[in-house]
């Protein structure tokens, strides 16, 4: 393990590699993010997206499949092969929801990724888990989706960033994203457009949360297709309620925090 210096002063990047909920749009793909060289979470061709932002797939270290839905897991066999066969050599630690870990291990196997010449490492996530990346934590804690998953904190000497994953609103991010730089919330739904949807949060809720836990900017993700053409009016909405920043990023988008 590559040694953790908290002293080190160290931005991070976030690129926002899917923005949609679990129904794809003609220009959001499901929600997953990169922060500097993680991987959360990994729907469709990762890899290509990976590319056209500019950031080159090799480099990547660490994977995190948050839960065990599909639109959260099902490129992850792809995107694995295609890094095997573009000669990647250093280790992938990848993490993935102890909930789900032995199916998801029968799966990778089934496509023959387990094998001796391509060094992947896996590893259960589980709750309260700590990761270390070079000058980066990573903690994992849970959510309210209907199953069992994690949300995510981000934190170098410098800054932090939360991410929710797919969740109703819930104490538990109000507790972990206390004063944090960015609040990267889901919001598949909105109370003045769809209502409210189980397991889900809404942009309402997602900006009650931000103001609740008093952190700097909001960047709202996992948007249910029925947002699409609400979305500034929703921005809207979201700053009435939240008084710092509130960003609706499209597919790969970048922000340096
Ligand atoms: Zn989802
Ligand atoms: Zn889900």
């Amino acid at each position: 393990m590559l040694g953790y210096n908290p002293l080190r002063v160290m931005s991070l990047r976030i690129v926002f590699l899917g923005t949609s909920a679990a129904v794809s749009s003609k220009n959001r793909d499901n929600t997953s993010l990169l922060i500097d060289d993680v991987l959360i979470d990994c729907p469709g061709n990762v890899f290509g997206k990976m590319i056209k932002a500019g950031y080159n797939p090799l480099k990547l270290r660490t994977i995190i499949i948050t839960h065990r839905h599909v639109d959260h897991a099902y490129g992850l066999p792809s995107l694995l092969e295609m890094l095997r066969l573009s000669n990647k050599k250093e280790r992938i630690k990848l993490f993935i929801n102890e909930d789900f870990f032995l199916e998801m291990r029968q799966l990778l196997s089934t496509y023959g990724l387990i094998r001796e010449d391509f060094p992947l490492d896996l590893i259960p996530l589980q709750e309260n888990h700590v990761l270390f990346e070079d000058s980066l934590r990573i903690e994992t804690f849970p959510v309210k989706h209907s199953v069992p998953n994690f949300g995510l904190k981000f934190s170098t000497s410098s800054v932090c960033i939360v991410y929710t994953s797919d969740t109703e609103p819930c104490e538990e991010v109000v507790e972990r994203a206390k004063g944090v730089d960015l609040l990267v919330h889901e919001a598949t739904c909105a109370e003045i457009v769809t209502g409210k949807k189980e397991g889900h949060s809404c942009v309402e809720d997602a900006a009650r949360i931000a103001k609740q836990a008093g952190v700097k900017n909001l960047c709202l993700v996992h948007l249910g297709p029925q947002l699409e053409e609400h979305l500034c009016e929703l921005t809207r909405k979201a700053e009435e309620i939240f008084s710092g920043r509130v960003i609706v990023p499209e597919d790969l988008d970048r922000a340096i925090v």
